[in-house]
């Protein structure tokens, strides 16, 4: 192969790598931000049941208050009862002592769900504080393990780009930059090797004379496929095998 093919050939290989390696780069971010979203949503599960806890405690004070005011009452018209004169205001106060029981067993029903429900928010606080701390230690591990893929990638990314360089000085600017538009317009592949006698990036049929003609340069000249425009390339059947039958000048068939 033509050694600009070559030298081509090596370029293109570095360049692959980068662009991988540069994708990679660049999910990174994305990973850490996701290991934190994960620890934010059992952080705020854990407030969420400690908020609901402090409503259940304030809504408590409230119904034990409500209990006692009740309470008050029945002894309150208790203590009337004992003063009235009349049958019809006993019967009156009589109703009034039982409403007011029937209030106090209606607020203490009430706080004794509360003491449930607190119970409930209890139990629900003590999960999500176990959730959480399995998230954060199992974040921590994948933080690190993040870290340390994004420190391998950056070491890769360093090595590949000082590979280029050195790929890079053995090419002419005006062969680099007509590489260079052809990766540009192609998705980083500007050489497309010959196979079947077809390019093998866009399948189109390359001339015969075309071929041939490539097959026997030696210079810098370059040849592109006609549809695709991408540099064409040729790897000739393996030596050993190309020479012995060379050597036995048994099939000429073969070279064609
Ligand atoms: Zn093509």
């Amino acid at each position: 192969m033509q050694k600009v093919l070559q030298s081509l050939l090596q370029l293109q290989e570095i360049d692959i790598k980068l662009t991988d390696v540069r994708a990679r780069l660049a999910k990174f971010p994305q990973k850490l931000a996701q290991v934190d979203a994960r620890v934010a949503a059992a952080k705020s599960e854990l407030d969420a049941s400690k908020s609901a806890q402090v409503a259940t405690i304030k809504d408590r004070k409230k119904y034990e208050l409500d209990v006692d005011q009740w309470k008050d009452k029945v002894r309150k018209y208790r203590d009337q009862t004992a003063q009235v004169k009349t049958n019809e205001a006993y019967h009156a106060l009589q109703h009034e002592v039982q409403m007011a029981e029937d209030e106090v067993a209606k607020a203490e029903d009430r706080l004794l769900e509360q003491m449930v429900a607190g119970e409930e928010y209890d139990r629900r606080i003590k999960a999500s504080e176990k959730t959480l701390k399995e998230v954060e230690d199992s974040a921590r591990t994948e933080r690190s393990r993040i870290e340390s893929e994004k420190a391998a990638a950056e070491k890769e990314l360093a090595q590949f780009t000082s590979e280029r360089e050195r790929d890079v000085a053995g090419i002419s600017e005006n062969l680099l930059d007509h590489y260079e538009r052809i990766v540009r317009k192609h998705n980083g592949i500007a050489l497309a090797e010959v196979r079947d006698e077809k390019c093998s990036a866009c399948g189109m049929i390359v001339r015969p004379h075309v071929f041939q003609e490539m097959r026997r340069a030696t210079g810098d000249e370059l040849f592109h496929c006609e549809t695709c425009t991408r540099i064409l390339y040729y790897i000739e059947p393996s030596v050993s095998t190309a020479s012995s039958a060379a050597s036995a000048s048994a099939s000429p068939a073969r070279d064609n």
